[in-house]
């Protein structure tokens, strides 16, 4: 059975963009993210990928994420990015030697009630702008008292989020930066402020610990430097299939609401891929998709199970051609600004009906 819709994942891939990842943060430790299903690609092939490639620390957001991956008996050390919101929580967080990142006083409390034998490990999640998360800055004196009454406690260090990374003229990061580093003078413990747009575009963010996500996958999130010019492989190509090639006249339209009409006499090829396997249905006409190592653009709306594309330069598309969505030559970054979006929100909308496949280069994994 041939799959209507591919996902298939380059663990090569994922091992390449870590050592980009490396090489831009020689002196600091790489804890990587992998939640939502390590965005989409598949959290436990690629948590094993990263373990193998000696990452120092993994990221998640919630506990049944980190337990889906102890569970595969992964290893590594795996930061909880929301920490816990129960006593139970807590305990399973200890019991599994997860790292709960703490990001607010009632969170404290909770750790308190567990037993004083209890081997904790904790980060504090300090919020110097993002506005989301995080115990405000003022607070690092009150935190330090607690950690000093805590002496069990293993302290992981000091966290941060930055709210305009990729945004490479905006001053609000290198504010950001300056406040953690000026709230924490003199304070013992690590530091980590930098997600991936932090790491490309900010040196000053590569302090002691690097939180990489979307840059594991392969993708740039700045708008002014491409995946390929930093080196990073984009991991997951997409894939669907052509199910038909038709002709239609000018003045025809195509689709739904009748919203695309034909220009010339032109072929459109109907594939296989819908909004139910994960392809937004903003994605507009003029988006592009890969045919036979050639751009062909959609034309028409985007329906559950099928797209429609102008093939017009692709005169010899084939009915069961595989057709590109995103991946390989065809950045999920660039693809995803079709749709008025970013590669993260389409590579975590794949649906079930996705068939993914994990290789690692050439060969199967
Ligand atoms: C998801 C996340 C990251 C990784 O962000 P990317 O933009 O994907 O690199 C880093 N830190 C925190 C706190 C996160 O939630």
């Amino acid at each position: 059975m041939i799959p209507r819709v591919t996902a298939t994942i380059d663990l090569a891939a994922i091992r390449n963009n870590l050592a980009v990842i490396r090489r831009l943060a020689p002196k600091s430790r790489v804890m990587a993210a992998v939640k939502a299903d390590a965005y989409g690609h598949g959290a436990v092939a690629v948590a094993r990928t990263l373990e193998a490639a000696s990452v120092d620390a993994l990221a998640v957001a919630c506990l049944e994420e980190a337990m889906t991956l102890r569970q595969a008996h992964i290893q590594a050390p795996i930061a909880l990015l929301e920490g816990v919101i129960s006593i139970e929580e807590a305990a399973l967080a200890v019991y599994e030697r997860l790292q709960v990142v703490v990001h607010d006083h009632w969170q404290i409390a909770l750790l308190e009630q567990l037993p004083q034998t209890a081997r904790l490990s904790l980060w504090f999640k300090l919020d110097s702008g993002m506005h989301r998360l995080g115990f405000p800055l003022s607070d690092v004196p009150r935190l330090a008292e607690v950690l000093r009454r805590h002496p069990g406690w293993q302290f992981e260090g000091w966290m941060t989020h930055l709210a305009c990374a990729d945004e490479p003229d905006n001053p609000f990061t290198a504010t950001q930066i300056e406040a953690f580093d000026t709230a924490l003078r003199g304070v013992p413990g690590h530091r980590s402020i930098a997600n991936s747009a932090g790491i490309i575009g900010w040196p000053q963010a590569r302090v002691d610990w690097v939180r990489p996500g979307l840059a594991i996958y392969g993708c740039s999130p700045m708008p002014d430097a491409d995946a390929r010019s930093l080196g990073l492989q984009p991991a997951m190509r997409l894939e669907a299939r052509v199910l038909a090639v038709r002709r239609f006249a000018a003045g025809e339209s195509i689709g739904y609401g009748r919203k695309f009409i034909c220009t010339e006499e032109m072929p459109i090829a109907v594939a296989s891929i819908g909004y139910a396997d994960g392809m937004h249905r903003a994605f507009r006409d003029g988006t592009p998709v890969r045919v036979r190592n050639r751009t062909a653009v959609l034309a028409g709306r985007i329906s559950m199970d099928m797209i429609t594309i102008d093939v017009r330069a692709v005169p010899d598309v084939q009915v069961g051609d595989p057709v590109l969505l995103w991946g390989g030559d065809l950045p999920a970054e660039e693809v995803a600004r079709y749709a008025g979006t970013l590669s993260y929100e389409l590579f975590c909308g794949l649906t079930q009906r996705v068939k993914f496949r994990h290789i690692n280069g050439a060969g199967i994994a």
